[in-house]
């Protein structure tokens, strides 16, 4: 099975009021650094993956973050380069970018392209300029659209849009006059997430101050479902709960978490699996360079998952798809009839109209996405 291989660059120009990913403040210094140290991470994965001489294969390859459009193009190569060394990447390998708007330009899209991307991911997150600022965003609704137009030129025929709704203070009219914008860039893949304000999110406070509130939980819905058959009439395909795609543009990279796949994380605070073992590089930048630096192990965690771990795993990250699970092929991956072991817990969902069950295979309804985390705790 070949690999993905996921990247994790953690700088950010400045710290959206909602984050909770692993990142960090811009430093020009510290990123030269922690790529030198990445670079030394992807050679030390190479060597240990290495097989009776042979490279693992590895088909994809994404820089996420973070912003990873905040390196140099020149970088993103060298990591490139250095992948191309350690793995046998294949020729038509999916390589990703995850950018903000607003740290692109022609020139350096155009470089980036040369690197060898060949699929960016945007972070777009509105089409509104008061809900961008209501996020403390760094761009507006022109620098976006502008980078769409400036990617395109640089030649990527392969560009993705994150959206996310439920917004504070969002009507639903407003989402969906974001969706009908989305749409008007002509995008190959979107992405649309639920807003989920963390309890020590600097964004809570800021609600708490301004008065602001999201729409209630039905609007919320509402949104969501709406939105993809919007998406829908537009030619897209939603093929997972939260991404549609034109036909042929699905995720390779993300499909390997949702098709029980394996890949390599690389970078700190990246999670990996491989063959049924879990892994999770220290989350620290410094602490990240330092363990390279001395030789040390990166990996804060490193548990081989066990039988019952990986059948609920497959099941539920499976589940997040369209097409659902293959019971067949779950059968003879671990020698479970999951209708036997799970039937008894699932039957309520089918009655409910939240899974169907079509020959061999178990899937979510639209409605039963929208209460997925709750199908799904069948199997955990
Ligand atoms: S750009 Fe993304 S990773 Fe960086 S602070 Fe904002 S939400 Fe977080």
């Amino acid at each position: 099975m070949a690999l993905g291989l996921y990247i994790h660059i953690p700088f950010c120009s400045a710290i959206c009021n909602y984050c909770n990913f692993n990142r960090g403040l811009f430093d020009a210094d510290l990123k030269a650094r922690y790529v030198d140290a990445l670079l030394g991470e992807v050679k030390r994965a190479g060597q240990a993956g290495t097989a009776g001489g042979a490279r693992r294969s590895a088909d994809t390859i994404y820089f996420g973050g973070g912003t990873p459009s905040l390196l140099e193009p020149t970088e993103v190569a060298r990591i490139i380069a250095a992948c191309r060394d350690a793995f046998d990447v294949s020729g038509d390998a999916e390589l990703t970018l995850e950018a903000n708007p607003e740290s692109v330009d022609p020139d350096k899209l155009t470089a980036l392209r040369s690197a060898g991307v060949n699929r960016l991911s945007f972070g777009v997150q509105s089409f509104r300029d008061a809900e961008l600022r209501r996020l403390s965003r760094l761009h507006d609704t022109a620098r976006a659209r502008a980078a769409m137009d400036e990617a395109r030129n640089a030649g990527f025929d392969n560009i993705s849009l994150d959206l996310m709704m439920w917004l504070p203070e969002q009507r639903v009219d407003e989402w969906l006059s974001n969706v009908d914008a989305a749409i008007a860039c002509d995008p190959d893949h979107l992405s649309l997430y639920l807003l989920e304000v963390y309890p020590n999110a600097p964004l809570k406070d800021d609600m708490a101050r301004a008065r602001w509130s999201q729409a209630p939980d039905d609007d919320a819905a509402t949104m969501y479902v709406t939105a993809m058959e919007r998406l829908e009439a537009a030619g897209y395909e939603q093929y997972e709960i939260s991404n549609v795609a034109k036909p042929g543009r699905w995720s390779r990279h993300n499909l390997k978490y949702w098709t029980d796949g394996e890949w390599l994380g690389l970078g700190c605070g990246a999670h990996g699996t491989i063959d049924g073992v879990r892994t999770k590089n220290v989350s620290g930048i410094t602490d990240y360079i330092d363990c390279i630096a001395r030789g040390q192990p990166v990996t804060s965690d490193v548990r081989r998952m066990d039988a019952d771990e990986r059948l609920g795993d497959a099941l539920f990250t499976g589940l997040r798809l369209v097409e659902g699970i293959d019971l067949d092929v779950v059968q003879k991956r671990y020698g479970v009839d999951v209708w036997r072991k799970y039937g008894a817990d699932l039957a309520r969902f089918l009655d409910a109209g939240l899974l169907r069950r079509d020959g061999h295979r178990l899937a979510l309804t639209r409605n039963g996405m929208l209460l997925a985390n709750e199908v799904m705790t069948v199997f955990v």
